[in-house]
């Protein structure tokens, strides 16, 4: 590798902006009842271009959280919130969204130091798609309503009305792929609901989470309304999940923890949802505009170096176009532009951490050791940092570990299929069921195939991006409930039932 090529791959972190800068430098701390209690113990932040500790977050354990939940607690009941009109939660929720875009530079810079993705990636899905939620269930309050009818009763005369209420205190557990926009996802419905927040933010990527913190106390919402405890998931996280004054928890991460989170809370009875991994199969019919269906599969995995639970990871190719779209792809491989986050013209950045990196690399080398084959894009540094090359792999068996086990990484899996029921099993023949593309022009097909398949979300001629009205979330393995949409808010509402006789 050149030294100029190396100089893609390093961080000049001196010409971080001032508002960044001071975000690093500040102490660690957990935001609870709208003040900052300074951290106990800490964690280091690593800038995961160099591997390179940048600044310092807070290790939270079962103390804080119960300081925060108790704090959620009161802020739920407090006449602050619980008696705050719709339009004035309104009021609050767009003016937080205006806060995250008037701090959008500080926030996106924020996100690509501490999680590696590009910096157009942290502007626009992550920062801009953060405000978008916030902008969207802003108008919820004022149009949440339950219902009144009439009842047949012992007497004439009797009136039912269901009222929907806010669950309570609600636990957010997030992963760090798309740190800020997740905690908009969480957030953002559960304030809308009237409900009160603790989120714990994943330990990699907690720094968008304590700079919206101030953000939140900024939009002047009441102390105790959400409470930010940074920290491992092993403590903090199962603090937590375990707490009896948490209503509900709200997860987005692996299956693994995702079953965890899930026994747990089923045996203290707490409503919970789980966003969690993913398999997800894109399927290229011979009717598809090739082209575009090749450029498709390719953004739906690489793009944030396949760190997405929707990632496009096993791309099936109908016979009479396989070779021309592993072509197409072939040749697009090496063109992929992987660099350090802040660097212009990257494409695509480090991965999140080492055990990431390990972990990717461990599937390519089964992978090769298989006999399968791998194509690797652009080299980069193994010196420092947690880059990965994109890689593409043919001819692998539907049991092998590359077809069945989520990667989250910049992993292309391309298989071929003869016709429709043959694509539609092997999509399903999968443990997940996140999400599904589909290239075709055929809109009888479309329909068919769409139908078929196992999944929450199925992208047609396109690779998908998040839409603040739109439910995400999953079935099977990939988990329960949704996030975002009208589904999203039913998640933080509870029915209550009033009989009124005449
Ligand atoms: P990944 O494997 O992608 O890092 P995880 O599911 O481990 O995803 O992490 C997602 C979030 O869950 C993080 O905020 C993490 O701290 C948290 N977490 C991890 N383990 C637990 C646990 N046992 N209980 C609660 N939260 C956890």
């Amino acid at each position: 590798m050149n030294a100029t090529a190396h100089d893609n791959f390093a961080h000049d972190l001196t010409r971080l902006s001032a508002p960044t800068r001071t975000a690093l430098d500040r102490a660690p701390a957990h935001f609870i009842d709208g003040k900052w209690l300074p951290a106990q113990a800490t964690l280091p932040v690593i800038d995961p271009s160099s591997g390179a500790p940048i600044a310092a977050i807070g290790a939270g354990g079962a103390e804080e959280i119960d300081q925060a939940v108790r704090a959620a607690r009161q802020a739920f009941k407090s006449p602050a919130w619980a008696q705050m009109g719709p339009m004035s939660r309104e009021r609050l929720l767009h003016r937080l969204a205006t806060l995250i875009e008037d701090n959008a530079a500080t926030l996106a810079e924020l996100e690509t130091i501490d999680n590696g993705m590009p910096l157009w990636a942290a502007q626009g899905p992550v920062v801009g798609g953060a405000a978008q939620v916030f902008h969207y269930y802003a108008g919820w309050p004022s149009k949440l309503a339950g219902r009144t009818q009439s009842v047949e009763g012992p007497v004439p005369g009797f009136t039912g009305i269901v009222r929907q209420e806010p669950v309570g205190v609600v636990g957010a557990i997030i992963p760090w792929n798309m740190p800020l926009l997740m905690a908009a996802w969480k957030l953002a419905p559960a304030l809308a609901a009237g409900c009160t927040v603790v989120l714990k933010p994943a330990e990699d990527t907690s720094l968008t989470a304590l700079y919206l913190a101030d953000l939140i106390a900024e939009a002047g919402f009441p102390a105790g309304t959400v409470n930010v405890v940074t920290g491992r998931g092993a403590e903090a996280g199962e603090a937590l999940v375990a707490h009896p004054d948490v209503a509900k928890i709200s997860f987005t991460g692996s299956t693994a923890i995702g079953r965890r989170i899930g026994a747990s809370a089923g045996r203290s009875l707490k409503k919970h949802s789980l966003e969690l991994g993913g398999k997800s199969p894109t399927l290229i019919f011979d009717d598809a505009d090739l082209d575009a269906a090749a450029e498709g599969a390719a953004n739906g995995i690489f793009f944030n170096s396949g760190q997405i639970c929707v990632a496009g990871s096993r791309l099936y190719v109908q016979d009479r176009v396989h070779d021309a779209v592993v072509e197409r792809l072939s040749r697009h491989l090496p063109t992929i532009a992987v660099g350090a986050g802040l660097n212009p013209g990257t494409f695509m950045g480090p991965l999140v951490n080492a055990a990431q990196k390990a972990r990717v690399g461990g599937y390519l080398e089964g992978a090769a050791a298989a006999g399968f084959g791998v194509m690797r894009g652009c080299p980069v540094p193994d010196d420092s940092g947690y880059f990965v090359s994109p890689a593409i792999v043919t001819g692998a068996d539907v049991d092998a570990a590359v077809t069945r086990e989520e990667i989250f990484g910049p992993v292309l899996c391309i298989y071929r299929f003869s016709d429709e029921d043959e694509a539609i099993a092997l999509s399903n023949a999968t443990d997940y069921g996140l999400a599904s593309a589909i290239w075709s022009r055929d809109i009888g097909r479309v329909m068919r195939v769409s139908a078929a398949l196992e999944c929450g979300k199925v992208m047609v001629n396109n690779s998908g991006f998040p839409y603040a009205g739109l439910p995400e979330g999953g079935v099977k393995a990939s988990g329960h409930g949704r996030d975002l949409g009208p589904e999203g808010i039913a998640q933080y509402l509870k029915t209550k039932c009033i009989l009124i006789a005449p």
